[in-house]
């Protein structure tokens, strides 16, 4: 700028000197040529006359004083009839430069003559220099000193201002937005300066409004952005949870479906661990209610229970029981809380170390049999209602695997009385009512089997001596006693070996198998029988030996005797024997070898 003010003032200060010096030259040159042109017309007719009357003289003092005119080089003056007068030199010499003014010169309106007045240039342009000299000196200080006033004047309006604009300008930082201000010295001047300084500070103020509410929405909406990011995580953690959670429900579901009922304890300790570790819990249980009693079903911990946990009477759980009438679910974050209203739970729940409980109800139509119940022993649960809805189903897996297990115990209980009574039908209808010894099936099925073997048997018949005259004498329900002491007596005998069969097969009638026995063997024991029944004395007035005794025929067949031998067969040849011991006076054995037995 200040080269500019410099420059321009400069220019303007050599156009004026040359406006000038050119003006100054036009002017000296009018004033001289109109000096001249005035003295030479003045003096012309003078010297018309002096030449008309041929005076030199005058003529040369005329010319003389023409000639000495400033500015005037030289004059010239020629006579139509030849006379010539020179002051100076030559107007043609090229010495020195000339400007010539012609004037003619009249006589009685007659041209007797030409007057040529040189006019001396470089004398004229010498004075012009010495002027220049001045202009340039006078028209230079001026213009230095209008130069400095201007600069000064700039320097002290403009300059200054606009460097205390430029500071506040360089001192804004886009980054750091600093408080800033301009000098009100800048900023209260009414001028164009003051406008644009004033102009500046509120655009810097309004970036820096708009910069700090662009910063404000960029806070917000990183905010925003690292809540939808938390938002997302945390819904993407719960979608993942609820998935694991579904598909343990589908797993133990199924384990549920599949269960062996008598496994059942198994897999509830299986799924009582897996819930536990989804829903990151301390302890998990399944209780039962039977009888007005709360049954721990089954228990996980993470952690060894310290105490055994008993079951408790529904009658000390009556608050929390008839909560879980109204609502199925049961949620205390804070065992604490039970300690006023209901003192005796309180007691009973921390004393299993429990301090935070969600418990969920088993219900079977609208009765709860039992509980599902998750709990806390040593920080409070971390609840969601997404929890309660996934414990719900696994309540109602639970609930329906109860259900199963119940139908499947009363079926199973069915079954067990269905055999239990076809086992009685079974004894019943292989023993003999009166005596409780195995009735004919039975004897007749042993006999056939061991027929199909090749082992030694021996079959005794048994017959109770005069029996029609005992019941006769006594009465059938005497004969009745008689049939079950007999029986029981031979039940008692200690000859007999453990295996051997005895059966009741007619009215007052006996067989007994042996197997794996000797004819000896086989005699003696009938021996021992016949003894034995006739030494309980039972007395009987119908018998010559006046007590109740026996008859018995009896069979052996040997190991290799066996070839075609029959049931009927063998059965006819003990009668045969029975007959013959009945014959030989009672009271008596009659055993026959196998060696001879009949075909
Ligand atoms: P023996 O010495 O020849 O055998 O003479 P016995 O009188 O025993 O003759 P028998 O074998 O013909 O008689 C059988 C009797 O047994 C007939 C019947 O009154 C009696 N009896 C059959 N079954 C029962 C029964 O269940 N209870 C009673 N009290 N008596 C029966
Ligand atoms: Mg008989
Ligand atoms: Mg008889």
């Amino acid at each position: 700028m200040t080269l500019t003010i410099i420059g321009v003032s400069s220019f303007f200060a050599v156009l004026t000197m040359l406006v000038q010096l050119i003006w100054n030259y036009q002017e000296s040159i009018d004033k001289t040529t109109a000096d001249i042109r005035e003295y030479s017309e003045s003096i012309l007719p003078s010297i018309a006359k002096s030449l008309w009357d041929v005076d030199h003289g005058l003529l040369s003092d005329l010319l003389s004083g023409l000639g000495m005119m400033p500015m005037v080089a030289s004059v010239n003056l020629e006579s139509t009839d030849g006379v010539a007068m020179q002051l100076g030199p030559s107007i043609h010499s090229n010495e020195r430069r000339q400007t010539l003014f012609t004037y003619p010169i009249m006589y009685q309106e007659q041209q007797i003559g030409v007057l040529t007045v040189g006019l001396d240039t470089d004398k004229l342009y010498y004075e012009l220099w010495q002027q220049l000299i001045f202009i340039v000196l006078g028209n230079g200080l001026k213009t230095l000193l209008m130069i400095y006033l201007i600069l000064t004047l700039v320097r002290l309006l403009v300059t200054n201002r606009l460097s205390a604009l430029e500071r506040f300008a360089n001192q804004i930082n886009l980054n750091a937005l600093p408080k800033l201000t301009v000098p009100d010295s800048v900023v209260k001047s009414p001028d164009e300066i003051g406008h644009v300084a004033h102009s500046l500070q509120a655009m810097y103020q309004r970036i820096r409004n708009d910069l700090a509410f662009n910063k404000r929405q960029q806070r917000a909406l990183q905010q925003q952005q690292s809540q939808l990011s938390r938002l997302v995580d945390e819904r993407t953690r719960e979608l993942n949870w609820q998935s694991q959670a579904s598909q343990l429900l589908a797993e133990i579901s199924l384990a549920f479906l599949k269960v062996d009922i008598l496994k059942i304890d198994e897999t509830l300790a299986h799924a009582c661990q897996k819930i536990g570790q989804q829903f990151d819990v301390e302890r998990v249980s399944i209780v039962e209610f039977q009888q007005r009693q709360v049954k721990y079903r089954s228990i996980w911990s993470c952690e060894p229970i310290r105490d055994e946990i008993h079951s408790v009477s529904e009658d000390n759980v009556a608050l929390l029981t008839q909560k879980f009438e109204q609502e199925s679910t049961l949620i205390i974050e804070d065992v604490d809380a039970l300690r006023l209203l209901s003192p005796v739970e309180y007691e009973l729940i921390r004393g299993i170390g429990i301090c935070s409980i969600a418990a969920f109800a088993i219900k079977n139509a609208d009765e709860i049999v039992g509980l599902l119940s998750l709990s806390m022993t040593s920080r409070p649960l971390n609840w969601t209602p997404q929890k309660k809805v996934m414990l719900t189903q696994f309540a109602t897996a639970l609930n329906e695997l109860m259900l199963r297990e119940e139908k499947e115990r009363q079926m199973l209980n069915l079954q067990q009385a269905l055999v239990s009574v076809n086992s009685q039908l079974l004894v019943m209808a292989e023993t003999d009512e009166l005596t409780g010894l195995s009735n004919r099936r039975p004897f007749t099925q042993t006999l056939e089997t061991l027929l199909q073997h090749d082992n030694a048997i021996g079959l005794l018949m048994l017959d109770i001596d005069y029996f029609k005259s005992y019941n006769d004498t006594y009465g059938h329900i005497e004969g009745d006693v008689v049939l079950r002491r007999v029986a029981q007596n031979l039940k008692q005998c200690e000859v007999l070996p453990a295996n051997a069969l005895i059966a009741r097969i007619g009215g007052e009638e006996f067989a007994i198998i042996v197997e794996q026995v000797t004819s000896i063997q086989l005699e003696a024991m009938a021996n021992q029988l016949c003894y034995q029944v006739a030494e309980l004395n039972i007395p009987h007035m119908g018998s010559p030996k006046g007590k109740i005794t026996l008859s018995i025929g009896g069979v052996y067949v040997a190991k290799d005797a066996f070839n075609g031998m029959t049931i009927s067969g063998l059965l006819r040849r003990a009668d045969i024997c029975l007959y013959r011991a009945k014959e030989r006076g009672r009271n008596t054995v009659v055993i026959e070898s196998s060696k001879q037995a009949a075909k």
